[in-house]
């Protein structure tokens, strides 16, 4: 991977709110603000570090509930400029938390389940919440092209935004991918290129670009803008817990890709504890992978700290990332905090979705049939305990999938517009 370095007059002006540094999360160096995403010295990934804000945690609590309802009510926690809810932003976040009464009973959860149901973000999917900080940060390092490599969603979220931000969007997905994200992303009137190959060839066609003048000027969200995006997952983690009432779940199941989103969101329970928004109380995370693209639970499950990549074949389009940046992140993630990784496969997938929509009227995308599908496998492996309060994410909108489902969800009848053929039909309640 090529390391970027920071152009001398962009960095000092640079006002991401309370983000100080860069900080390398294998060796702690720490660099200036500014477009990198591998250390200098020991090529790990960077991470923003903070200046977190001074002051009781009561005050802030009152000053985030005072805040607008979206992500930037936690711009004092975010890499961020303190006057980001004024300018054009897609405005993501503060998405419904569902309490899954009816889902509860079907699973036997006794302890109280969640549902956070992320297809209710501008682009219907999690995306948002990353993108709009990145957008952020695109704007601050003087970025004209918003750019990203995408499994899908992402690919939509960045042309919304770039749409609303005035920016200029060019964005890279696999060609053969689900047609709900194909419009998706391409409506928003920025350039759309489908790659022949998989997402792990579109990444490694976006890293060459970054190095090379044809890329220049680019701030690709998830690679050079990378440490700043993956702060938007954090806002997941902040809204649970203050939807649950300041207080940490017990367990929490979140479905991998990169891996990101998992790893993100348990660095924003810390920062909560750190800051006393939350008791510090253990919680377990798990994550969820599709069996035909599992790297991440092949290696949870036969023990090892390095994740083999795998070649993906699974339905669930915006998880098939057969080699996830974040992957020994997230094992670690999930073996500290006493959770664990594991897959299921399409015909679960599909159960999953199907099972979402008749408990609880929520319609997810395939991603949300693994992470409810994976739950539902713990639970019967005891592995998830049912007496304690549990978060599933739904990260994205059926809508955008509907392949998955079309076979087996259509109209139970069709009749001619008589009683004679209703009755016939056998659907009257008399
Ligand atoms: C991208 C994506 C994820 C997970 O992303 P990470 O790369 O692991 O952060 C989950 N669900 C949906 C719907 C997505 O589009």
């Amino acid at each position: 991977m090529a390391v970027q370095t920071i152009a001398e007059n962009t960095t000092s002006s640079v006002d991401l709110g309370p983000a100080a540094a860069l900080s390398c999360r294998e060796c702690g160096e720490r660099f200036e603000l500014g477009p990198l995403f591998a250390c200098a010295s020991c090529f790990g990934p960077l991470e923003v570090a903070y200046d977190l804000p001074a002051g009781s945690p009561e005050e802030l609590k009152k000053r985030i509930e005072a805040g607008p309802n979206n992500i930037w009510r936690y711009a004092p926690l975010l890499p961020v400029p303190a006057d980001v809810a004024e300018k054009p932003n897609i405005n993501p976040g503060f998405t419904k938390l569902v309490k899954a009464d009816n889902l509860a009973r079907e699973l036997g959860v006794t302890g109280g389940l969640y549902v956070k149901d992320d297809s209710g973000n501008p682009t219907h999917s999690f995306k948002d919440r990353v993108v709009a900080i990145a957008v952020e940060a695109a704007r601050a390092f003087g970025f004209t092209t918003l750019s990203c490599s995408s499994t899908g969603n992402l690919a939509g979220a960045v042309g919304a935004a770039a749409a609303r931000a005035g920016l200029r969007s060019c964005v890279f997905i696999p060609h053969d991918l689900e047609q709900g994200k194909v419009v998706m992303a391409a409506v928003y009137g920025g350039e759309l290129v489908g790659i022949e190959g998989n997402y792990d060839d579109v990444n490694r066609f976006c890293s060459e670009l970054i190095g090379d003048p044809l890329g220049e000027g680019w701030g690709f969200v998830n690679v050079n803008l990378r440490p700043y995006y993956g702060e938007g997952s954090k806002t997941l983690a902040y809204e649970i817990c203050e939807q649950l009432g300041w207080k940490l779940p017990d367990q929490i199941v979140i479905p991998i890709a990169s891996g990101s989103q998992l790893t993100k969101i348990d660095k924003g329970f810390q920062e909560l504890i750190k800051l006393g928004l939350v008791e510090d109380r253990p919680y377990k995370i798990f994550g969820a992978q599709a069996e035909g693209c599992s790297p991440v639970s092949a290696a949870f499950k036969a023990g090892h700290d390095v994740v083999r990549p795998q070649k993906p074949n699974t339905i669930a389009k915006s998880l098939a990332i057969g080699n996830p940046a974040d992957g020994p992140y997230v094992l670690d993630i999930a073996r500290r905090t006493g959770g664990a990784v594991d897959d299921v496969n399409d015909e679960q997938i599909v159960d999953a979705i199907k099972l979402l929509a008749r408990t609880e009227g929520i319609f997810g995308e395939t991603a949300g049939g693994v992470t409810l599908g994976v739950t539902k496998k713990l639970i019967e492996a005891g592995v998830i305990d049912p007496t304690l309060t549990t978060v599933v994410l739904n990260t994205g909108d059926g809508l955008k999938t509907l392949d998955a489902v079309s076979a087996t969800s259509q109209a139970t009848a069709t009749i001619k517009p008589s009683l004679d053929a209703f009755r016939a039909a056998g659907l009257a309640s008399a």
